[in-house]
């Protein structure tokens, strides 16, 4: 099947499917380039993109498309979404249930993507695949997590609110396109970079560079 209707796929299954928590919520599924090598994962939509069904469409997401020109690249080579795909009431965190709920729909999006990298924005995005990482400590790092190349950065909200957040958040930002060829380089030089699992957290998250 193609990707694209692949994916078509599984938001109807998505939109469908009664048993999923926050069905008070309009989907926000997520869109960019379905062949995108970087996929960028926040934590649940706000407001704006509950009313837009658009991920990272508000003030953050006025941030994260900065972010991206800045670098160069346009917001529509990319892949965005979120761990979980319907606002939580009032902006609340998103439960560990709600996270758990949706889990199995993000899985298979990710495998239908396939991206080099996955950039997880926050620390909710970032525990999903790496349990133990610590958001000061590890963003801006790059790690192994079922498979897939994991990026951290911190949320765009919390970059929005304190200047020294803000200037990790552009540091790490601009490492990107060398972060892309060196997973490039290590997949190219043989097996390591193979994908092997599907995206379930793990313990044993190895950070690489
Ligand atoms: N914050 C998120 O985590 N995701 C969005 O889509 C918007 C804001």
């Amino acid at each position: 099947m193609k990707k694209a209707e692949a994916l078509r796929q599984l938001a109807e299954e998505m939109e469908t499917n009664v048993s999923l928590p926050l069905r008070e919520a309009n989907l926000v599924f997520g869109e960019g380039d379905i062949n995108a090598k970087v996929l960028f994962i926040g934590e649940a939509p706000g407001q704006k993109e509950d009313e837009l069904k658009r991920p990272f469409v508000g003030r953050s997401g006025q941030l994260l498309t900065k972010m991206i020109e800045r670098i160069g690249w346009k917001r529509a080579d990319v892949y965005i979404t979120n761990i979980v795909k319907r606002r939580p009431p009032n902006n609340r965190d998103p439960l560990p249930e709600e996270i758990e709920s949706y889990k199995p729909y993000l899985t298979r999006q990710i495998d239908i993507i396939n991206p080099e990298v996955i950039v997880t924005l926050g620390r909710f995005s970032m525990n999903y695949f790496l349990p133990t990482a610590k958001i000061s400590r590890d963003q801006g790092k790059v790690f192994r997590a079922g498979g897939w190349f994991v990026a951290p950065m911190f949320h765009p909200a919390a970059a929005l609110r304190g200047t020294g957040v803000l200037k990790q958040f552009e540091e790490c930002f601009k490492k990107l396109p060398a972060i892309i060829k060196k997973i490039e380089e290590v997949k190219a030089k043989g097996a390591k970079g193979e994908k092997e699992e599907r995206p379930v957290p793990k313990a044993d998250q190895e950070h690489l560079f």
